[in-house]
């Protein structure tokens, strides 16, 4: 679907399914191109009550309480990217022959004839990381970007706001692929490939399928995980324009074709001349912030996803300098006594954390938290032999405690039996017990926060402060 083609909304009747972070502005954008809108919303609570009264004095029609029934005379719906596929209002809209859109269709659609190309990012961790590499690279570019999606600018406001760009870096969940069928990106990564949310998905084929839709149409590169066969997999089944390319990153030696990692540089023997012979050389590890193996990966990602756009490779080095993570990712709190005290509280599945876990030599573990359905052999059995100790806290860290006792038995074990949020501080406290000099006290749950804390990020405020705690001496 090429940009610019004209919709009539002029008394289309559209249906917002979901109140919330994309459902509010979209709404207020429809009523705006002049269609008769209505919002369905399965809660109704004091929020949803406000937020309506704020739609309603727009003229947009909004009914609470019921998120399943299709509205009558429904043309199109746009969903909240999180609304599960299996919901009856999609199958009463697949029997009514309506057309679905999530929020980023719905942006993919109303940008104008001269909209700015995206670069997309997905994967199951590190999307927000690399989009923020890539923007910075793009900037030291000087070029007009911005950083959308989940983060930062909404996709809505960048395609229709007043702001020029020359290119968008555009993170993408797999809901939101999932509802994006026309999404058609310049050129586009996956980054990594594990099991998570596959209770929306219903199974991993179909994660996977909808991760790869952000491959659909590529013009110019799709960037690949060379570790990571399922997203290589990817790039073969989709469907793409004439001419685009297959484009690997390894943190080993690159390949024609590939960035990677030599001697301590990265380097890109993708977009140079002669890519038999030549390699060009990016950037320094010691450049990307922080130099962890996984987030060298996302550098370079996001260096293949700027290099396809034409990026000189001066920029690329001067956009990873420029970045700085944002907090709670490996972030370093603070040294005590020798031991460095490190929160990566966004490491909320195990695929995150092992990448975490694997960026030290010995390491003192905190984890636990709401499990999701995971198992954690496969991470304790990678991780075993960096562990000095493990600190257990939440509802799920028996999990967690289990799989420790099958592969690491001889790993010293707190189990802390509480979920209460002064947990974090006793947690701080037993782990310092068990870290020696040059140890590192290493946050990374592998578990969502919501047992405990209100999100991920105050459970890593609880984690700083503890650490800071124990530096003043009060601990
Ligand atoms: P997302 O937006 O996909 O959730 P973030 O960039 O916010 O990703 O990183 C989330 C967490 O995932 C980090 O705290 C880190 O533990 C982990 N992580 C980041 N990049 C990677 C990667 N390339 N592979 C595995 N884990 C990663």
């Amino acid at each position: 679907m090429g940009s610019g083609q004209v919709i009539n909304w002029q008394g289309k009747h559209v249906t917002v399914a979901g109140l919330g972070v994309s459902g509010v502005p979209a709404a207020k954008v429809l009523r705006g191109l002049g269609a008769r809108v209505t919002v369905v919303n399965d809660g109704d609570d004091e929020r949803a009550r406000t937020q309506a009264a704020e739609l309603q004095a727009l003229g947009v029609t909004v009914r609470l309480g019921d998120g399943d029934t299709l509205p009558e005379g429904t043309e199109l719906i746009v969903t909240a990217p999180g609304w599960k596929p299996d919901k009856p209002l999609f199958a009463a809209a697949e029997k009514a022959g309506v057309e679905v859109w999530g929020d980023v269709e719905l942006a993919w659609r109303l940008r104008g004839p001269d909209a700015a190309p995206w670069l997309a990012v997905t994967g199951t961790n590190g999307k927000t990381t690399t989009v923020q590499m890539l923007a910075s690279i793009l900037t030291a570019a000087g070029l007009r970007t911005a950083a959308v999606g989940n983060i930062g600018v909404s996709l809505l406001d960048a395609v229709l706001g007043e702001e020029r760009y020359d290119v968008l870096a555009v993170e993408l969940s797999s809901y939101q692929l999932h509802w994006a069928p026309s999404l058609r990106a310049h050129s586009a990564a996956v980054l990594n490939l594990a099991p998570d949310h596959l209770d929306w998905h219903g199974s991993m084929e179909a994660y996977a399928a909808d991760k790869g839709r952000v491959y659909e149409g590529n013009r110019v590169a799709c960037v690949y995980n060379a570790a990571d066969r399922a997203t290589e997999d990817l790039v073969r089944e989709a469907d793409v324009e004439e001419g685009c390319r297959a484009i690997g990153f390894t943190l080993g030696t690159p390949g024609p074709s590939q960035l990677g990692v030599v001697e301590g540089i990265l380097v890109d023997r993708a977009f140079v001349e002669n890519r038999q012979k030549n390699a060009q050389e990016l950037a320094e590890v010691s450049d990307v912030n922080p130099p962890a193996p996984h987030n060298i990966a996302n550098a370079l990602a996001a260096a293949a996803l700027a290099r396809a756009y034409g990026v000189p490779a001066k920029a690329v080095r001067d956009g990873l300098r420029a970045f700085t993570p944002d907090a709670h990712r490996i972030a370093h709190v603070a040294d005590v006594d020798g031991v460095a005290y490190v929160d990566d509280s966004k490491a909320t599945n195990t695929h995150a954390a092992e990448a975490s876990l694997a960026a030290y030599e010995s390491i003192v573990w905190i984890a636990g938290g709401l499990a999701k359905g995971a198992t954690f052999d496969e991470l304790v059995a990678k991780s075993a032999k960096r562990l000095r100790g493990a600190v257990l806290i939440g509802a799920d860290r028996e999990l967690i405690r289990e799989a420790l006792a099958r592969h690491a038995p001889e790993v010293p074990v707190v189990d802390l039996d509480r979920t209460d949020t002064g947990a974090m501080r006793a947690a701080v406290q037993e782990a310092r017990g068990l870290a020696r000099t040059g140890d590192t006290v290493l946050l990374a749950p592998a578990c969502a926060s919501m047992d405990m804390f209100a999100n991920y990020n105050k459970r890593g405020d609880a984690f700083a402060d503890a650490v800071r705690e124990l530096g003043s001496g009060e601990g």
